[in-house]
Parts: C-alpha cells; sequence; structure tokens
C-alpha cells in the first residue's frame, strides 16, 4: 500500500506547495498507517486516504474592528472544520501574528486524530485569525472578538462545531466571543464554546486539563521504564496555559521544573519552579499585555537568556516543549541530546520539526507525540460539553479522575496499536494508528462524501 500513501502525498505536496506543516502532519501520520492499509484492502477502495486530507470545509473571512484611536483595524478570520465522522467540529482559535490558513490547516488535521483518541464524539477542527493580543488593550481584544464573533456564529453550534481557546484565546476571550454568540443567536447555548468560565458553565479543572493530562501520560511512560517523576529536571519552553499547567502537577509531584520562556527568551530557575508563588507569576505574565518572562527573571533574581530557547541550554532529565509548532529544530535536537536526558514529551501541537525528531529517536530518546500528550486539554473540554448538556457541574475531582482515565487510555491503545502493528514500544505510530483507525471506520460506516 505505500504505493498509494506515496501518489496522494505527491497530489497534496503538488497542489498546495506551500502548505508545508500540513504536507508534514499529513506524511506523520501517513508514515505510520502502511500495515494498517495492508490490512484493510477497503480503505482504498473508498479513497479514504484522499479523503481525510481534504478538510470538510473552510470558512474565512474579514474582521473589522475599532482600536483605541477610532481607526478601523482588519484581520482574517478562518475556520477550517477539518472532519465530522465522529461528532461536531472540535477545536481551539488561535489568535496569533502570521497565522496562516496552511498551519491552521495543520493543526485541523492534527485535531483530528487527537479528538479520535479520547474516545469523545468530538470531530476536528479549528480557526483563528493572525490578530496579534499582544500589545492590545483588553477593550481592543474584546471589540475584536465582537467582530470575529459576528461572522462566525453562523458556522457554529452545539451540535455542529464548538470552538474553544489555544494560543492567544483564554477564558478571558472565550467570555466576550460567547457574549457576542449569545447577544446574535438570542439563545442560552452555551455548550456552543468551552474553556469557559466556571461562572456560566465552564468546566473546573478546564485551564488545567493540558498539563495535568500531559503529566499523566509521562507518568505512564516512566512507569513503563520503572522510573519515577519525583527529583526528575523537566525543561519546559511557553508560559501559556500548557506549560502552567504541567508546571503545576510536575511541581506538586516532586519534580523539578527549571525553565519556561517567552518571545523575549528563556528563564532558567535552578531551584524549580515549584513555590506557588514562581506558578503564579506565569499566570501574570500572562495576564501582562506585553507578555515578557523577563520579569519572572527579575522578581525571583534568575538568570534570563534573551532571544534563546531552553533547548540544550539546561541540564534535563526531561523535555516538554509547550510552546508552539516547530520549536525544536535538528539543531536543537542536536544540542538537547549532548545535555543528555532520556524523555522527550510534545506538548504543544508537533513542536518538532520531522529531522529534529529522527534525531532524537536515533539517540534513544522515548518520545512522545503531542496528539496524545496535550489531548487532555480537548477531552476536559468534552467533558463540558458533557456537562452543559445535562447541567450538571462535576466537582475538580470527578473532572480530574475522568481526565486521568481518558489519559491512560490514550496511553494504553498507543502502545498496543503500535504493538499489532509490528512497530514495537513506539507511541508516535501507536497514536497515529489508533486515531486514524478510529476515525477511518467512522467515514468508511458514513458512506462516501
Ligand atoms: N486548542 C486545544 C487543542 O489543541 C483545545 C481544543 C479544545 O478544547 O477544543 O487541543
Amino acid at each position: 500500500m505505500n504505493d498509494y500513501i506515496d501518489k496522494t502525498l505527491t497530489k497534496l505536496r503538488e497542489r498546495d506547495p506551500y502548505e508545508t506543516e500540513f504536507h508534514e502532519a499529513v506524511q506523520e501520520v501517513f508514515a505510520s498507517v502502511g500495515p494498517v492499509l495492508d490490512a484493510h484492502p477497503e480503505y482504498r477502495d473508498h479513497a479514504l486516504l484522499e479523503r481525510m486530507i481534504e478538510p470538510d470545509r473552510i470558512i474565512s473571512f474579514r474582521v473589522v474592528w475599532m482600536d483605541d484611536h477610532g481607526q478601523p483595524q482588519i484581520n482574517r478570520g478562518w475556520r477550517v472544520q477539518f472532519n465530522g465522522a465522529i461528532g461536531p467540529y472540535k477545536g481551539g482559535l488561535r489568535f496569533a501574528e502570521n497565522l496562516s490558513l496552511g498551519t491552521l490547516k495543520f493543526l485541523g488535521f492534527e485535531q483530528t486524530f487527537k479528538n479520535a483518541l479520547t474516545g469523545l464524539p468530538m470531530g476536528g477542527g479549528k480557526g483563528g485569525s493572525d490578530f496579534t493580543p499582544a500589545g492590545k488593550s483588553d477593550s481592543e481584544i474584546m471589540r475584536f472578538c465582537q467582530a470575529f464573533m459576528t461572522e462566525l456564529y453562523r458556522h457554529i453550534g452545539p451540535e455542529v462545531d464548538v470552538p474553544a481557546g489555544d494560543i492567544g484565546v483564554s477564558s478571558k476571550e472565550i467570555g466576550w466571543l460567547y457574549g457576542q454568540y449569545r447577544r446574535l443567536t438570542g439563545t442560552w447555548q452555551n455548550s456552543v464554546l468551552t474553556g469557559k468560565d466556571p461562572a456560566y458553565g465552564g468546566s473546573l479543572l478546564r485551564p488545567e486539563a493540558t498539563g495535568y493530562g500531559a503529566v499523566t501520560f509521562l507518568q505512564e511512560v516512566l512507569h513503563h521504564e520503572n522510573d519515577t517523576i519525583q527529583g526528575k529536571r523537566i525543561a519546559v519552553s511557553g508560559y501559556g496555559n500548557a506549560a502552567w499547567g504541567v508546571i503545576k502537577k510536575a511541581a506538586s509531584l516532586g519534580a523539578l521544573p527549571v525553565t519556561v520562556s517567552g518571545r523575549d527568551g528563556y528563564v532558567y530557575d535552578p531551584d524549580g519552579i515549584v513555590t506557588e508563588e514562581k506558578i503564579n507569576a506565569l499566570l501574570e505574565i500572562r495576564a501582562d499585555s506585553h507578555r515578557s518572562v523577563q520579569m519572572y527573571a527579575e522578581r525571583f533574581h534568575v538568570p534570563f537568556f534573551p532571544g534563546e530557547k531552553p533547548w540544550g541550554n539546561v541540564e534535563a532529565d526531561i523535555w516538554m516543549p509547550c510552546a508552539t509548532q516547530n520549536e525544536v529544530r535538528a539543531e536543537d535536537a542536536a544540542k538537547i541530546i549532548r545535555a543528555g536526558g532520556k524523555y522527550y514529551m510534545e506538548v504543544s501541537n508537533m513542536p518538532t520539526e520531522p529531522d529534529a525528531l529522527h534525531l532524537l529517536k536515533e539517540a534513544g530518546y522515548i518520545c512522545a507525540p503531542s496528539k496524545a500528550v496535550n489531548a487532555g486539554g480537548v477531552a476536559v473540554s468534552g467533558l463540558e460539553m458533557s456537562q452543559n448538556r445535562t447541567g450538571l457541574m462535576w466537582t475538580a475531582n470527578e473532572v480530574n479522575s475522568r481526565l486521568d482515565g481518558i489519559m491512560k487510555n490514550i496511553y494504553r491503545s498507543s502502545v498496543e496499536a503500535a504493538e499489532a502493528y509490528g512497530f514495537g514500544y513506539d507511541l508516535n505510530k501507536g497514536a497515529n494508528i489508533a486515531g486514524f483507525q478510529r476515525v477511518a471506520d467512522a467515514m468508511i460506516k458514513q458512506g462516501w462524501f
């Protein structure tokens, strides 16, 4: 079946030559599924691969909003409804400078398999805008969110498409988006968005979920190696929701997260980001319009390295990129390998360039892919949808134990899928196969479209 895979990839590259991130994401999944296609020749008869790489639909729109000087500002908005075979489209909205449709296609594709891995009924989608919240006032961000939702509202709904947050979109922005949705539709349908504040139906533990889930996954990996998290030094990148959750949970389990990073550089805290004050400082960075991690270094008198990333510059046992895609390149991987450690857990969506991942695997690192490791975030979004539907609010403990169960299941099904198809203990291959099979079966059973 490799010729079928190659042909599909060639066609994809010819058709959209500039969407390299999307091609890499597709290639990574397809590189895992050769044996699955051999075992299921009907997938080819149903043109499954060609159908899987074409989003169900893409919505692209103009967003006009007024800045604090009374001037009109124009941005682009998108929603990529990638695959709805398993449930309503589900995935975050990203507000980031230079965001492109190609990036959103890659993220929507990844989201489809990630959501399938959670076992919850959620299809895959992603959206956002090239609007950058950094340096904007709250009133500007609110007006932007209202303008963005003024177009988006007609394309989403609790049974159609359920957006959430992502980079640049936290519960504050979700609140302004939801307010505008409610104003436009005149309805109370709060399961149209997740990541809401608990004041109007948000799930407890949703902010923590991505990071907590990632650490649960890490613990499963450590357990497999007869190792424990206690005392481990963890190099983390980013300072946002994912990094904060990883640090909070890892610190509570006796590990030492030693770095955070932002657009301005990285901070190295040799004693560990382990006290409540230090962990809360990450929230302050996020809330500040400059979003600089240097603030942390100044407050706690620790070194700050302007313009640099933590990769390979510090000693660590575990490397956890939590910032953004392609943040670990081949040269970073080489430095990580020189610095040591044994575990490499992707938390941000596809943070590792393909060459870099290859180097780390060759060097014997135990690697785990973002679509499995960071699935706890969207999993708790799925739990938020269930709570909204039933009108019941679960306690933090209830959410936590469900999240734990989902993460352990993702780990187990990834291990089993890789073994079943002859890849041994390979979490990347296993997560790709397990996610792919769930989406494939749902698509085949619903006929051609
Ligand atoms: N943006 C997050 C992700 O990449 C969360 C999506 C959601 O909760 O719908 O999975």
